[in-house]
């Protein structure tokens, strides 16, 4: 079988958190492979874990797309990407590759956002993705560390039903370890134990995460950590802001500054989003459709405007995000599509220091590496969403009542439309199935 189609029949998507279908990113070779092992986020180590730990597997995915892509007329190179802190995973990488592979180690510095796509195929290439744009726009594609495993797994017919997770804060017993897809976050507070009553919890990072407060919600294939956070924690306060108190801080106190623009890692690898501008055309209730404001399209909600860079505290991002779904709702589509970009001359400078910008979220005490969990978490129920991708959701294919085994497909991808499959995580019976999720029983 052809790699895409292995990555499609497994059920590969993005396991860095965007959750694009890997077999359509496999089905256009490309001469730039990136392996994103930058893992950004303050308090997260999934990715560092699957690094050292499954150093071969990552190889092995790497080797398999590099040898389909030159199968297909195209002479591949690779740069896997580590920061440079990460002095295990640099050397098992640098260990792993033989001396005639057009592979190298790219050691990162420990600043935010360096795993953002488009930092790194700036970092490993020279060349700018268009505004608005993906990498194979300029030749590139960037695949995660666990996704590579993934296209591993797939490639010997074993598709994805766990991932890497670490799990933290206010835990007695904080780890690393794989998590079935769909385990309720029931079942990972028992195995961590939270040390506090009054708590919510913060899914994924503190950067680009979310904070929630119901325990029934379940893990995904791009969900990478889970945090017990006080509910009185300084952070879990500003990130659980309403967009009306957004946009009354804004209209009062934005002093027009442009540190949000200057630190904005978009605007510095030359895109025309200058978010100190769109805080100037909100405050004074200019239009919807001029130009600064679509440019909120260009925004890829990194937070640096807002948890790093703005004195007042205010957050471009959540009011960006807001005018992204007015826009949709309105019609208009992303217009800008510059390619000739001008990369800005102090970029080099305003990369942020990740250990000091945990400090500055106040969660410095929370980040440190878990041991590694033997085994995993163990769940007697699963809940398998059917829209953990980028696309249409997916059809189910069991019904109540049915038994499946673990590895069995239950969701397919709707015809002609952008999808992934997904596949039963337990072995069980299958109790109840929607549109939107299939609940499997022990
Ligand atoms: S950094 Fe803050 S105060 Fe300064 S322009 Fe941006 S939003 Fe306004
Ligand atoms: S979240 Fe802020 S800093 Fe990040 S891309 Fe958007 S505007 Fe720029």
């Amino acid at each position: 079988m052809i790699l895409a189609a292995a990555a499609r029949e497994a059920g590969v998507i993005g396991a860095g958190g965007a959750g694009f279908p890997t077999h359509v990113k496999l089905a256009r070779p490309v001469e730039d492979v990136i392996v994103n092992g930058a893992e950004c986020e303050p308090l997260l180590f999934s990715d560092q874990v699957v690094m050292e730990t499954m150093t071969a597997r990552v190889m092995a995915g790497l080797r398999l797309v590099l040898a389909d892509f030159s199968g297909r007329g195209v002479a591949p190179r690779a740069t896997i990407c580590v920061k440079k802190k990460y002095i295990k995973a640099v050397a098992a990488f640098r260990d792993a590759i033989r001396a005639e592979e057009p592979i190298r180690v790219l050691e990162l510095e420990n600043v935010y956002p360096s795993g953002d796509e488009q930092f790194l195929v700036y970092e490993a290439t020279g060349r700018v993705v268009p505004e608005g744009g993906i990498p194979p726009m300029v030749n590139a594609l960037v695949m995660n560390v666990g996704t590579l495993v993934q296209v591993a797994d797939a490639n010997d017919g074993k598709p994805v039903t766990e991932r890497m997770m670490t799990v933290g804060g206010e835990v007695e017993n904080p780890f690393v370890a794989p998590v079935p897809v769909g385990t309720p976050f029931d079942a990972i507070l028992k195995a961590a134990k939270a040390k506090i009553d009054d708590y919510v919890l913060l899914v994924n990072g503190p950067m680009m995460g979310r904070i929630t407060g119901d325990t029934t919600e379940v893990t995904t294939k791009t969900m990478g950590g889970l945090f017990v956070l006080p509910r009185r924690q300084s952070h879990v306060s500003r990130m659980s802001r309403s967009l009306s108190t957004e946009i009354r801080l804004s209209k009062s106190v934005c002093e027009v500054c442009r540190y949000c623009t200057d630190f904005c890692p978009r605007y510095l690898l030359g895109h025309g989003l200058e978010p100190h501008k769109v805080m100037r055309v909100i405050n004074y209730d200019r239009d919807l459709e001029t130009k600064t404001i679509t440019s909120a399209w260009l925004c890829c909600e990194c937070g640096v405007c807002d948890l790093w860079a703005c004195p007042m505290f205010l957050s471009p991002r959540i009011i960006f995000r807001q005018f992204k779904k007015r826009l949709a709702v309105a019609g208009i589509k992303n217009p800008h599509a510059a390619s000739e970009l001008t990369v800005d001359h102090y970029r080099k400078f305003r990369g942020i220091p990740t250990d000091r910008l945990t400090k500055r979220l106040g969660l410095s005490i929370y980040d440190i590496r878990p041991e590694s969990m033997t085994g995993g978490v163990e769940t007697g129920r699963v809940r398998i969403r059917l829209d953990q991708h980028v696309g249409a959701p997916s059809a189910p294919m069991v019904k109540a009542g049915q038994n499946v085994t673990r590895g069995q497909m239950i969701g397919a991808i709707p015809e002609g439309k952008l999808g992934a499959v997904y596949h039963a995580s337990i072995d069980g019976k299958v109790s109840q199935v929607t549109d939107k999720f299939i609940t499997i029983e022990q």
